[in-house]
């Protein structure tokens, strides 16, 4: 039988393993940071009536530009954050990870560098090594913020082609203000990535890196709807940047990347964007009351903006996350070595978390 290692693998991916975030079938999901509502049964009609009307074109390729989605995604932004976006400056691709590689594809590749701040997402630097491209840790502070003086620092003596900053950050939650994003934008020799995909879940009065897109074309903000939008399943990231920056991602972008049916299914859900985010206070109220719960129980926990909370600490977090497990509570070892990540869930799931936790530790 033929193993791996006798394939010709390239040499840095040798030993490395897939990215596996379990996908168990119990009944308490709340590990990879999903929505957990589903679309309702009238959005559900509209998806299969737009995919039925794009299976008849399925002869023909997409279109490879995306345009109606683009624009569609512009007037999204511009309602959700106040900016005046058009679909000159929103690119789109299968999830924001794919997002993330044709960054890396266009501004990154061999003898470069993109640097980070840990603990942060994990596939930053996964993705970062796919595109051939040289990864270096930075890191937060203590209470998982930015520090402007290290991170200037840092930027300084690396001058990394690409910085990513995640705000709010993930596994943390931890948003950025404008002033550490602008620090960073003021000493950064090339690309600036701000990771949003949980933007939608910040706090009233909490900015996005969005309104600082004018004047700063090297600045990417890049969003997804697999988290406030709740549909992970199909697949849809997106940017907002200078046009010239979309020249760029043209030139590594795989022909016609975007399928029909992702392009109608999205834009049928852009179309329903009041009943998919309706859910986002709700998740945003029962964020705050975890944190409240978690706290007033003797656990440390970071602050949040998103719809999941790191809390701990644990001296055996893998332990804890297998009793867990046991009650049907699915959630992440992730993050600092003593603690763990909860998604936010609906008030049942979150019910059976908190006993499932007093029942584990
Ligand atoms: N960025 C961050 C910070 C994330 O947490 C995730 C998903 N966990 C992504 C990007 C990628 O999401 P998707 O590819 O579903 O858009």
């Amino acid at each position: 039988m033929t193993s791996l290692a006798d394939l010709p693998l390239r040499e840095d991916l040798r030993g490395d393993k897939p990215y596996g975030a379990p996908q168990l079938d119990v009944p308490v999901q709340l590990n990879t940071n999903e929505n957990p509502y589903g679309p309702s049964p009238e959005l559900v009609r509209a998806l299969g009536e737009a995919v039925a009307a794009a299976a008849g074109e399925l002869n023909r390729y997409p279109d490879r530009d995306a345009m109606a989605l683009r624009a569609d995604l512009a007037a999204y932004l511009n309602a959700e954050s106040g900016t005046d976006l058009d679909a000159s400056r929103v690119w789109a691709a299968n999830g924001s990870n794919e997002i993330i590689l044709q960054i890396l594809q266009a501004f990154g590749g061999p003898g470069r560098t993109a640097l980070g701040f840990e603990p942060s997402y994990s596939m930053h630097p996964t993705i970062t090594k796919v595109a051939n491209t040289g990864w270096i840790n930075a890191f937060r502070a203590e209470d998982f913020g930015l520090e402007a003086d290290r991170a200037i620092e840092a930027i300084t003596e690396h001058r990394p082609d690409v910085v990513f900053l995640t705000s709010p950050n993930n596994p943390t939650g931890t948003a950025l203000d404008h002033g550490a994003i602008k620090a960073v934008l003021d000493v950064a020799p090339g690309m600036v990535v701000v990771d949003e995909a949980y933007g939608e879940f910040r706090r009233a009065g909490t900015p996005s890196a969005l309104e600082l897109l004018p004047g700063n074309p090297r600045l990417i903000v890049t969003r997804t709807m697999s988290k406030a939008f709740a549909l992970a399943g199909a697949r849809l990231g997106y940017l907002a940047a200078d046009p010239a920056v979309l020249e760029a991602l043209l030139l590594v972008r795989m022909p016609y990347h975007l399928s029909t049916v992702t392009q109608a299914v999205a834009r049928t859900a852009l179309a329903f964007s009041g009943e998919l985010l309706g859910y986002v206070e709700e998740l945003r109220r029962e964020r705050d009351a975890t944190v409240a719960w978690l706290r007033a129980e003797g656990f440390r926990v970071a602050d949040s903006d998103a719809n999941f909370v790191l809390f701990g600490e644990f001296a055996d977090r893998d332990a804890v996350w297998r009793r867990m497990l046991d009650h049907g509570v699915l959630i992440r070892v992730v993050g600092p070595p003593t603690w763990m990540r909860v998604t936010v869930g609906t008030p049942q799931e979150m019910a059976a978390f908190r006993n499932a936790l007093k029942e584990s530790v």
